[in-house]
């Protein structure tokens, strides 16, 4: 019987990840601003732009026209086609309604897939540095994430010698974004051929290709994986509209997957959460469908911020970067910093730093042991300009007194 005040054991499940450290930077640079400080927040990972007007409209028709109804789990038809006609457009690929599930969220496709693909025993091959959510639900499917260090000579991406290594007998997946977050690597046509010919010599493992930033590069070299022989019958397309499209809250996702695994996911689905939003749904018909005339205006600004943002890293003594060709975040190494001190705080690590960035110059970044590499931080530019120089402003400040 549960005595008064006694707290009933929880599930061990939750002791096998932690929270994203993302979310929890934003929460404490709320909690500052909440305290009366002007907090910059340059831990953010979406864009501060407002969705296109086209798509608003498309919502507020769906609510008038009552789409109101508990949708289809996997999504409506004419949801699924227009994002197989995204497919063709964007990435030459053919894709049919039933390889297409959709979602509340990028994050929940992967959630979905990665819950339908592995288990205990299986081993999961994930670059660093990767996105925050890939270990930890990796370890919620009781699967072994296999972290393959990429270095900043190499511009954070694996070479095909170095997956040909990792792979063992017991690898089922291997994730990986392009272009990446937090890094901003892109893999080019060629890069990922070859990889493709590794996996062509294990037929055992699958590939999770999260490509939801490919609307923001800086190098009009998109390609995915799925595009190469036999890889699209083992390749799980992950994408969505909360980064091309500015739509973070409207909460959609989805993938392009083999039927077997599309229908796996839509399974799952159907037990956890049914289908995403209707009202999301038919207002994602209005983005995938029309030009992309806005997401290209906002990847204009971006392109803008990351120049100013890389002139503002050059004067940063310490920082050691790559330029991003894609996404919105810068990813310097900052060991430089590594024990040093102002006097009262000694920076033993990444973490160090950030926090120390927030506590004293107010800027709130994200550690990139967040994401597999301990050396590094990201700092994002998907701020207004003025913020992005402020922020920089004071940052460069607050590493000047370290000694
Ligand atoms: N994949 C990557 C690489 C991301 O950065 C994010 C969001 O930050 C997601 C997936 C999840 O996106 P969504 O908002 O669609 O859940």
């Amino acid at each position: 019987m549960l005595v008064h005040n006694q707290i009933m054991e929880l599930s061990s499940l939750l002791t096998r990840f932690s929270e994203p450290e993302t979310l929890r930077m934003a929460k404490l640079g709320r909690e500052l601003r909440a305290k009366g400080f002007d907090i910059i927040d340059l831990s953010l990972g979406e864009p501060d732009f407002d969705t296109p007007q086209h798509i608003k409209e498309a919502a507020k028709k769906a609510i008038d026209d009552n789409w109101s109804h508990y949708p289809q789990v996997a999504g409506y038809l004419d949801l699924k086609e227009a994002i197989c006609y995204k497919f063709k457009r964007d990435n030459g690929l053919n894709y049919k309604p039933e390889n297409i599930v959709v979602s509340t969220g990028a994050k929940q496709s992967l959630a979905n897939a990665i819950l339908a693909l592995v288990e205990e025993g299986d081993e999961v091959i994930i670059p660093t540095p990767f996105w925050v959510t890939y270990q930890a639900l990796v370890q919620i499917a009781g699967a072994e994430p296999k972290v393959l260090k990429t270095s900043f000579a190499n511009g954070y991406k694996i070479t095909p010698e170095e997956l040909e290594e990792a792979i063992t007998p017991n690898t089922k997946l291997f994730m990986f974004s392009s272009p990446c977050n937090p890094s901003g690597a892109v893999y080019k046509k060629d890069e990922l051929q070859a990889l493709a010919n590794v996996f062509k010599r294990h037929p055992q493992v699958y590939i999770i290709s999260d490509e939801i930033y490919e609307y923001i590069n800086y190098c009009n070299c998109i390609e995915s994986i799925a595009q190469f022989d036999e890889m699209k019958e083992r390749t799980i397309i992950v994408n969505g509209l909360s980064k091309g499209f500015a739509m973070t809250g409207w909460r959609l996702g989805f993938i392009a997957a083999p039927v077997h695994v599309a229908k796996a996911c839509e399974k799952l689905q159907g037990q956890f959460t049914s289908g995403a939003c209707s009202v999301t749904q038919r207002a994602a018909i209005a983005a995938l469908t029309s030009p992309l005339d806005t997401t290209n205006e906002m990847v204009e600004e971006f392109v803008r911020r990351r120049k100013r943002t890389m002139e503002l890293m050059k004067e940063i003594k310490g920082f050691n970067f790559a330029e991003p060709d894609g996404a919105f975040y810068a990813f310097p190494c900052v060991d430089y910093y590594f024990g040093m001190s102002d006097g009262q705080t000694t920076i033993n690590n990444a973490d160090d730093l950030c926090m120390y960035l927030l506590n004293t110059a107010h800027v709130s970044t994200v550690t990139g042991s967040a994401f597999g590499d301990e050396q590094c931080i990201r700092i994002s530019f998907a701020n207004s300009m003025q913020n992005i120089e402020k922020g920089f402003e004071r940052i460069k400040g607050a590493l000047s007194r370290l000694k």
